[in-house]
């Protein structure tokens, strides 16, 4: 038996285990990956480096960036990203940034812009409201609305909006007018600095959390019997525990756990996330990433972002050479029926057609699927996300981590949950745990 289990050895279990471990506790970590890191973990192409979607630290947290510092030397880099529309290359964020546009494009964009609406009084209800309020209906419909339905895979309007926060630059009538007239505008990107480790790629900020935990990878749980307090694998073992800590996607509970209330299995069931498909490509030239990131508008465009792994760190890629990764967002549904090899063809003929590259600098290729990208602020979020949360404490399994609090979380905020549960745990394990071993 062990003490404390924590299921899942990404970030956000890792943290969770070396703030228990600070505090003198022992838990044990199930994986069900060959290695720790999850979402923040990378894989290889031949001689190239892939994180598992884009990943740069823009934490403000001074503790976060602590740890981070404590683990590995780093890169600092200015954010640069472009948006690619209809053709033309526009600097970040699109809407101050239009100068390359055509004269009757952008007077729409202005003209939308300076017409907005006020807020209405019993205030805004979706995100399309939101958006048209925010930027205009030309450019809401033409740009924003378009992204969201590639990134999020879903309209506008069924989305809520309070997660927007800061994610999103409102520029001023000013702004929009001088980025129409000159291509010199400021940067206006949130984060003014990413920092990304000099080598290893992202996982490397998570070493010194990981240090001397122990960690059991190629576990992977099949099941959860929270009232005999028992984890059960894949491999036919089983684990019991006096303390659970679990970083599990919440839609997984459905397969975990049998005889779930059934309020609580429609609540999971209702709980919507994207899924992706990344592209990676390696380039036998060193100069075909121009950015650390870009956006694609385009909707025959499969992919919505597209990033740099050699511009993080050359660390990622050969000598002389240089990579790209795409992300291409879309419902569970559609990712199980994804065809990768129509994706990977679509995608370098999409990026070829757009001038990023030519056809006898590709080197190597690879499309993967990841099951969990984003978690989906539909208007039924809270409700449903209350239901399953209040059965967990019930049962008392503590959940962390981005999928496991079911929020929009970054890496850091990822790693704060953990932190945040395990020192919730530490009070009470201190009573009846020596060493790990339960009294
Ligand atoms: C598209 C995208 C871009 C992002 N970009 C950034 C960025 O630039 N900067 C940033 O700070 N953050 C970024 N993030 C967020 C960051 O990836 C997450 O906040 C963080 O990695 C989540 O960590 P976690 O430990 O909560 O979850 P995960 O990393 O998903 O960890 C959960 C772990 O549980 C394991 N697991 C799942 N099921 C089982 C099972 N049945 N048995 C055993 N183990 C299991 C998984 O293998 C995984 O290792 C991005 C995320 C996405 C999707």
């Amino acid at each position: 038996m062990s003490c404390v289990v924590i299921l899942g050895a990404g970030i956000a279990g890792l943290s969770a285990g070396y703030h228990l471990q600070q505090a003198g506790i022992e838990p044990v970590l199930y994986e069900k990956n060959p290695r720790w890191g999850g979402l923040c973990d990378n894989f290889e192409v031949g001689p190239f480096r892939f994180d598992r979607f884009v990943h740069l630290s823009f934490s403000e947290d001074d503790y976060v960036k602590k740890l981070f510092t404590s683990s590995c030397a780093q890169n600092y880099h200015i954010p640069d990203p472009v948006n690619y529309y209809k053709g033309v290359w526009l600097k970040h964020p699109a809407q101050n940034n239009i100068y390359k546009l055509d004269v009757a494009e952008k007077i729409k964009i202005i003209n939308d812009f300076y017409n907005r609406k006020p807020v209405p009084e019993e205030g805004i209800s979706n995100m399309e409201e939101w958006l048209r309020l925010q930027y205009g209906d030309y450019f809401a419909k033409n740009f924003a609305m378009k992204y969201t339905r590639k990134y999020w895979t879903c309209e506008a309007c069924e989305l809520e909006t309070s997660w927007t926060g800061s994610r999103f630059y409102l520029p001023s009538v000013e702004e929009v007018l001088e980025g129409a007239m000159t291509e010199d505008t400021p940067h206006t990107y949130y984060a003014k600095e990413m920092r990304y480790p000099q080598k290893g790629g992202y996982r490397s900020f998570l070493t010194e959390m990981a240090g001397t935990l122990d960690i059991r990878t190629d576990k992977e749980v099949t099941a959860i019997d929270p009232f005999a307090k028992s984890v059960f694998f894949a491999d036919g073992t089983s684990d019991s525990y006096e303390y659970l800590i679990s970083t599990l996607p919440l839609p997984e509970y459905v397969k975990l756990i049998s005889g779930l209330p059934a309020p609580v299995e429609l609540a999971l069931k209702n709980l919507k996330y994207t899924s992706g498909v990344l592209v990676s490509l390696g380039f036998r030239r060193p100069d075909v990433a121009k950015h650390l990131w870009f956006y694609i508008y385009d909707e025959e465009i499969l992919p919505a972002r597209v990033n740099s792994p050699s511009r993080k760190s050359e660390d990622n890629a050969p000598e002389g050479c240089s990579s790209l990764q795409a992300e291409i967002y879309m419902t569970p549904d559609q990712l199980e029926k994804a065809d990768l090899t129509s994706h990977l063809e679509s995608t370098i003929r999409s990026l070829l057609d757009m001038g990023v590259f030519e056809a006898e600098d590709l080197m190597v290729k690879d499309a993967r699927k990841e099951q969990y990208a984003n978690v989906i602020f539909d208007h039924d979020i809270y409700k449903n996300r209350k239901i399953v949360h209040d059965y967990l404490d019930q049962v008392g399994i503590a959940y962390a981590g981005r999928f496991g609090e079911w929020e929009y979380f970054w890496s850091d905020q990822s790693l704060l949950s953990g932190k945040h549960k395990a020192e919730e745990l530490v009070k009470k394990i201190k009573k009846s745990c020596v060493n790990g071993v339960c009294g």
